[in-house]
């Protein structure tokens, strides 16, 4: 019997899965299982696809978008380059190391496109409940279908759980903060910098979301930007008109308190407090409990529930690595549901998490969880075919843009890397990052390519050719109104 397998979500890690078990078939496995892959968007590419909308969608459904305009990567494309489809395959030519959002996403869907996989996705239909049946030893999943209005309920032998982590708040309480004069945001619903120009920005958080926002609407024109930081600051060498902060203590009218005792006036908060992994259709005996970090206790390999083998999760790790972990975890789980690597017993999977457990409490800063997650791809490539790739060139990539960050940075998305994969060096930016405010993938075109025009053309025929419409044209014309 054809195993049936459902896989939630079709962001990068959904994708990858999709691309795992698309390039078996294309080797000529057979027993390939069937698959069905559940989307609660009206497109794939995840965090990835731009959304205007905060708050609910037109579902009644949660947003699940946290990314915003003029979003550039914040670590090189040299880190996160997929090892079956380099970005010069993609592009046609080598493009420079920190793309905007619109092309990253360009370069997810062109893989995809490719190994023509949009088929096996169901649009607009999120999940509802997941529940294991003992006596048929199946799942049970119910999905709503918004295209036609109706709860469907389906039996599937695995159920992989790639819904992302980075979409629901973590929202503190901060005293006064009701009373607060200004506008009050989580960064989930940042969308755009512009509509903080010339404002006295607070910024709750120490994090990526708090460095790039803050940076961000520095470059788009707020007047003064201020980080709070619970545990420790960042600690770069900001340039005139940023401050770090302990700890908001309160709000008082348009005044913010510190820990420190400290105070300053302010126009507006955004709360860079990270996000909650959120699974609500899950009962508590299939659900991964965790904080965001490096391994998540309960997942064998980092993606084996433990409590329920035939359940898997994709992509739950707090992230360097990004779309090639995500490869690496498709591809053995691809292996492990077909056969090819052997489930060891509860004990010895429990064993290894322990093994994996330890060495991450002993990991003290970057450079520590940057050569642990290495390793931890490492450990997962090794009995896959995925291809070969020099991983450790990689973390030595991701330990430079920690050194240029702390060099400058205002001024580290000006830097190029090379291409662990093909070995070219990307070239640089056209202009540097802090001057470039256009971020859409057309710009990014005109500037950086050869022959813009004609990809595009060649790029659009493929995607009629494969069925899929033309998302960047959407993207495009969504990204149209550009800041001078
Ligand atoms: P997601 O991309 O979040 O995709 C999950 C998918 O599951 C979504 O499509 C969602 O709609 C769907 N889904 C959720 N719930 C359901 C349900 N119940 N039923 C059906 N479908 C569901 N990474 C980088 O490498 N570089 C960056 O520069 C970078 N920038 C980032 C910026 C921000 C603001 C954020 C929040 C993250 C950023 N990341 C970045 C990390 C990013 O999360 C990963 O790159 C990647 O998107 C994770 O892929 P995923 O498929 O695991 O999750
Ligand atoms: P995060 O890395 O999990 O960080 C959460 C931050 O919130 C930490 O600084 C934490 O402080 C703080 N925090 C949590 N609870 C708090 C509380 N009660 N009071 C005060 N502070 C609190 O989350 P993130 O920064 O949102 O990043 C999420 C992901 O988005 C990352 O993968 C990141 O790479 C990605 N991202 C990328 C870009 C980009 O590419 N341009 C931009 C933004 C985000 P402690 O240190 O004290 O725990
Ligand atoms: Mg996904």
């Amino acid at each position: 019997m054809t195993k049936r397998i459902a896989i939630i979500g079709a962001g990068p890690s959904g994708l990858a899965q999709l691309r795992a078990f698309e390039s078996a078939r294309k080797a000529g496995v057979r027993n390939i299982p069937e698959i069905v892959c559940y989307e609660k968007q009206a497109d794939w590419g995840g965090m990835w696809n731009y959304t205007w909308r905060t708050g609910l969608d037109k579902y009644g459904e949660p947003v699940h978008g946290s990314m915003y305009r003029y979003l550039w990567s914040n670590g090189p494309k040299e880190c996160l380059e997929f090892a079956d489809y380099s970005f010069e395959e993609h592009f046609g030519q080598q493009i420079p190391s920190y793309p905007p959002r619109e092309v990253l996403l360009d370069y997810i869907m062109g893989r995809v496109e490719r190994s023509n996989v949009r088929q096996y996705i169901r649009f607009n239909t999120p999940v509802r409940w997941v529940q294991w049946c003992p006596d048929s030893r199946k799942f049970s999943v119910t999905v709503m279908d918004h295209e036609h209005d109706q709860l469907e309920t389906e039996q599937f032998d695995h159920v992989i759980v790639a819904s992302g982590h980075f979409s629901t708040p973590n929202v503190p309480y901060f005293q006064g903060v009701e009373n607060f004069q200004g506008r009050v945001l989580h960064a989930h619903d940042f969308r755009d910098a512009c509509e903080f120009r010339d404002k006295r920005l607070l910024l709750v958080g120490s994090s990526y979301s708090a460095e790039d926002i803050g940076t961000q609407c520095f470059k788009y024109g707020a007047r003064s930007i201020t980080f709070s930081y619970r545990s420790a600051p960042m600690g770069h060498d900001w340039p005139e008109g940023f401050r770090e902060r302990p700890l908001l203590t309160r709000v008082d009218g348009n005044v913010a308190h510190f820990k420190d005792g400290s105070s300053e006036e302010i126009d507006a908060i955004v709360l860079c407090t990270g996000y909650q992994h959120h699974f609500p259709f899950l009962p508590d005996q299939l659900r991964l409990q965790t904080n965001n970090r490096m391994y998540p206790d309960g997942l064998y390999k980092g993606i084996v529930f433990q409590q329920q083998p035939e359940l898997m999760y994709l992509g739950m790790q707090d992230q360097y690595f990004t779309f090639n972990m995500f490869d690496a975890q498709a591809w053995y789980l691809r292996d492990l549901i077909m056969g090819g690597i052997a489930l060891p017993e509860r004990q010895a999977r429990a064993a290894d998490i322990g093994r994996w457990r330890q060495l991450e409490a002993k990991l003290d800063g970057a450079d520590d969880d940057i050569d642990f997650q290495a390793a931890y791809v490492r450990d997962l490539l090794a009995p896959t075919d995925y291809p070969r790739f020099d991983i450790d060139a990689q973390a030595a990539l991701f330990k430079r843009w920690q050194a240029d960050k702390r060099r400058d940075i205002m001024g580290y998305r000006n830097q190029c890397y090379r291409s662990v994969l093909t070995g070219s060096k990307a070239p640089p930016l056209a202009r540097p990052w802090m001057e470039i405010m256009d971020d859409s993938l057309a710009s990014f075109r005109r500037l950086h390519m050869a022959d813009p025009e004609n990809k595009s053309r060649a790029r659009a025929a493929r995607k009629a050719g494969a069925g899929g419409r033309s998302r960047s044209a959407d993207a495009n014309r969504a990204a149209a109104p550009q800041p001078a």
